[in-house]
């Protein structure tokens, strides 16, 4: 299915101005969290930008940060709490390909814990790069910033 960008059908615009529900944790001027609705593990949760912005490209870079500094406070609390969390993975999907389906940047917060079942699934048979190929991909990369 298709990313929809718009602002307009944003289901996080709609929690965060209050039309739709939401089990929020934490709120500060530019960014809230609020527990996912179908969570990997329990205590997952998703750190969103007030202001809508459909994919990282149009992510403000300071708020960004912001972003990543309360997904830190959140991961700390939950590591602290009763909750089954022994890691965290921070995450983020950034366009259709990368597994995104709300068009508005979030990070989320995903607690773990030891055979939890979750994982990133790898290519077969992916091998180690050479120092010639990470040189080449470093230089298109580098082309860019
Ligand atoms: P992503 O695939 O990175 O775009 O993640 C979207 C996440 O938003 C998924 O994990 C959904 O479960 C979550 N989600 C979608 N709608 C809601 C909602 N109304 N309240 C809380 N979480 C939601
Ligand atoms: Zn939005």
């Amino acid at each position: 299915m298709k990313l929809d960008k718009s602002k307009k059908n944003c289901v996080f615009c709609k929690i965060i101005s209050g039309e739709f529900p939401s089990t929020q944790i934490y709120q500060d001027e530019s960014v809230i969290a609020f527990l996912d609705i179908n969570p990997i593990n329990p205590g997952h949760t998703l750190v969103v930008p007030r202001e809508h912005s459909a994919r990282l490209e149009s992510l403000n870079p300071e708020i960004g940060g912001q972003m990543f500094k309360v997904g830190q406070q959140i991961s700390l609390a939950l590591l602290k709490s009763k909750i089954s969390c022994e890691g965290i993975n921070l995450h983020l999907s950034d366009g259709e390909v990368a597994g995104q389906e709300v068009g508005h940047t979030h990070l989320h917060i995903i607690p773990r814990f030891f055979q939890d079942g979750f994982g990133f699934k790898t290519r077969q048979g992916s091998v180690q790069a050479s120092r010639e190929e990470l040189n080449k991909l470093a230089d298109l990369i580098e082309a860019n910033l």
